[in-house]
């Protein structure tokens, strides 16, 4: 909109100029007026409420205590020297902190005084205390505590030294406020924002900085985070009808013999939840439209099952299927583990890696064009040139992670038919970030483990025991089990792994010695020959013990393994420890993960292992993941090219809001699928400069 209020350079706010404007938008991203009224505070202080001592838990963020200081003491020497005041409550006891200032803080705090404290606790040697707090004597005006509510922004030291302070910063916003007022732009038609009870835009873009009151400021962010999460939806969702209208899907209507045969030699019953899966896929692949499914399910849940159906559904149909994997082992073990299950003379399987020779590897091409192969296991092999189906009418892609967007796309040009394709996962994403960044894909879950798995036990154990760990892995050995020991292995210190990776194999192969214990070891500078050879002393059940380096090598199905012990736990993500731990606990021995890290961790790190030691299950890993990190940093979140740029909503925390975003957004869309009824002008012409930003999601499949 040309001359908007809005689109004003920031430099011409009154109080910033050209040189505050560089650092503004150096600092902060901000150019324009918008940008500076779209930057909300992080946090609110609220100084009505005084916490008791014994209330304060890890959650707490800012809040203010009232109590008296029992002693004064200096602590440290040299530049550590620190300054610790007690100060208790009645309730119990907190330790303040000083580094900085020591001598005008001692000047300023008295024995047996009372005093209002504010700041945020953290945790040293397990107990909570405040590192410079702020800290004032009780009067008159600081008793009762303040009632304002007050944003505080967030600040660099660049900015600070440059003159823009909080208060400084706040300033502006105010400034800005008396401008734009009653010159924004609703961005809402009004029978939306009636049935869902907004308030304007105009009033929650003041209210989010200056709230007269904590029911406004939350009615403030409800619109601003219904507004983002909204249009997110609106702009997904409507690609996605885009496309359904585009890509017409095989029919695969027939159960027939192959399906048939399967189901009735299986040794156990499905679970209820791959039976449902199941029926998804169904009802998909007979509407007449092409299947994007995404299907999560954490390790072990069951899910190569589900592919084999799919697939065999197609089959029946007189269609040809692949099931993709990642890697070579998982491929191979997919397809040797297919006879269990089908009857060969019915259908014809085909196995096509990088190792296939050459002969093996004409004839398959050959098959495969002319249609005599009906199922295909294989790795990125798979989607060589070379290969043409001769009606390819389900994919199945194991692992969607490793498989590039474009890589996915290079199968639709297999075949003449566009095939229906299933995307499985392993690492559970939550819902509300699958929901965003496969806004297009169906997503199926398995909710629910083959009955009888026993929990694994996960444990947390010092590096300087592992003495103890080998001696427990000696028990279990010599129960027949057997144990895998991985190493991390980075990029940037890969030769400082590798280092590790021989040096832990030295330890082991001396305190299990051959001949009465076998260790195998598998690692990325192994030749093929010699990986493949180790890693079937291991599958095969000759070797007692897998040592290994990265993840993938390790994905295989060995089910009288019992033991995981994962070395530098530290270094590994939730994601991948969990991915780490399901390779244990598929036989119905009691399974154990033994995690192993340096005496140091972070913050973070204990924070996983602990949330590792406490839980079994993968969504709720994955949640308390996107909740640690934030969805940029989420697994797969960098790989799909997704921008997530939100200012206010939280993929982690506004699951509900974000469905029903979803619900509304296909509701119009469904009437209005186009957006051209003059009610819905608005959101139309919002969509368009919003989609300038957002990828292209038709891309993926
Ligand atoms: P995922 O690929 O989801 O990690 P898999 O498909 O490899 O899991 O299955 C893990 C193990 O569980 C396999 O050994 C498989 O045979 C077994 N399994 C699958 N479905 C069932 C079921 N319904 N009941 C019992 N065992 C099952
Ligand atoms: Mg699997």
């Amino acid at each position: 909109m040309a001359g908007y209020i809005l689109d004003s350079e920031i430099k011409f706010l009154p109080g910033v100029g050209p040189k505050r404007a560089q650092l503004l938008e150096k600092e902060l991203g901000i150019k324009c007026f918008r940008d500076l009224l779209y930057t909300f505070p992080f946090r609110y202080v609220d100084r009505s409420k005084f916490y008791a001592i014994k209330e304060i838990d890890s959650a707490s963020a800012y809040i203010q205590l009232r109590g008296t200081i029992k002693s004064i003491s200096l602590a440290g020497a040299g530049k550590a020297t620190r300054l610790i005041a007690i100060l208790g409550d009645g309730t119990g006891y907190i330790e303040l902190v000083f580094f900085k200032g020591i001598k005008w803080i001692q000047d300023k705090l008295q024995v047996g005084q009372e005093y209002v404290v504010f700041g945020k606790p953290s945790v040293f040697n397990d107990r909570y205390n405040f590192v410079h707090p702020e800290i004032e004597p009780v009067t008159a005006a600081t008793a009762s505590g303040r009632s304002a509510i007050t944003g505080v922004y967030s600040s660099s030291e660049k900015l600070q030294s440059g003159g823009i302070s909080n208060k400084t910063f706040t300033q502006l916003q105010q400034k800005l406020q008396g401008l734009v007022a009653g010159r924004i732009t609703e961005t809402l038609p009004d029978y939306l924002r009636q049935e869902k009870r907004l308030i304007p835009l105009d009033k929650a873009l003041h209210d989010i900085h200056f709230p007269p009151d904590m029911y406004s400021l939350e009615q403030a962010r409800r619109r601003l985070k219904y507004e983002e999460l909204f249009y997110l939806q609106l702009s997904l969702v409507k690609q996605k009808f885009i496309k359904m209208r585009d890509a017409k899907g095989v029919m695969l209507p027939r159960i027939g013999e192959a399906f048939n045969y399967t189901y009735s030699h299986l040794p156990f019953p499905l679970t209820g939840a791959q039976k449902r899966v199941l029926k998804e896929i169904r009802a998909d692949v007979t509407s007449g439209r092409q299947m994007n499914r995404l299907l999560q399910g954490d390790v072990g849940s069951g899910k190569t099952l589900v592919a084999i159906f799919s697939a065999l559904q197609a089959i029946d149909n007189g269609y040809q299927a692949c099931i993709m994997a990642p890697t070579e082992v998982l491929a191979t073990q997919h397809y040797n583990g297919i006879f269990r299950y089908i009857d060969p003379e019915k259908v014809k399987v085909a196995l096509l890696t990088g190792s296939t020779r050459t002969k093996e590897r004409r004839e398959i091409y050959e098959g495969l064009a002319n249609g005599t192969i009906n199922l295909v296991f294989g790795t990125h092999a798979l989607i060589e040139d070379k290969v043409q189906f001769h009606n390819l009418g389900l994919a199945v892609i194991d692992e969607q992670h490793r498989f590039g967007v474009d890589q996915r796309s290079r199968l639709w040009s297999k075949s003449e038919i566009t095939p229906h394709i299933l995307v499985m996962t392993a690492t559970p994403i939550p819902r509300t970030l699958a929901m965003t960044l496969y806004g297009d894909l169906d997503v199926s879950v398995i909710d629910e483990l083959p009955p009888g798995r026993k929990p694994i036990i996960t444990t947390h154990v010092g590096e300087n025991q592992r003495r103890k760990v080998y001696e427990f892995m000696r028990k279990e050995i010599d129960a027949g089990r057997q144990v895998f020991v991985v190493y991390p292995l980075i990029k940037e210190s890969e030769k400082m792994d590798y280092e590790n990776l021989e040096q832990g194999y030295m330890n082991i192969t001396e305190y299990f010695k051959q001949p009465d214990y076998i260790t195998a070891v598998v690692h990325g500078r192994q030749t093929p020959e010699n990986k493949a050879f180790d890693m079937n002393l291991f599958i095969s059940g000759k070797a007692d013990i897998l040592v290994s380096t990265s993840v993938i090598e390790v994905r295989v199905d060995v089910p009288n393994a019992s033991v995981m012990v994962i070395e530098s736990a530290e270094r590994f993500g939730l994601a991948q420890l969990h991915q780490l731990r399901g390779r244990v606990g598929r036989g119905a021995e009691k399974s154990y993960c033994i995690l192993m890290t340096g005496y140091k961790l972070s913050n973070e790190s204990r924070q996983r292992i602990d949330m590792m030691c406490s839980t079994n299950d993968g969504f709720e890993l994955a949640e308390a993941d996107l909740k640690m990190r934030g969805p940029g940093d989420f697994e797969g979140t960098r790989q799909s090219g997704l921008a997530i740029d939100l200012h206010i909503a939280n993929l982690a925390k506004d699951s509900p809001m974000m469905e029903e975003a979803r619900g509304d957004a296909m509701d119009i869309l469904s009437e209005d699928p186009l957006l051209e009824q003059p009610k819905n002008k608005l959101l139309a012409d919002n969509l368009k400069s919003i989609n300038k930003q957002v990828i292209d999601y038709s891309k993926i499949s």
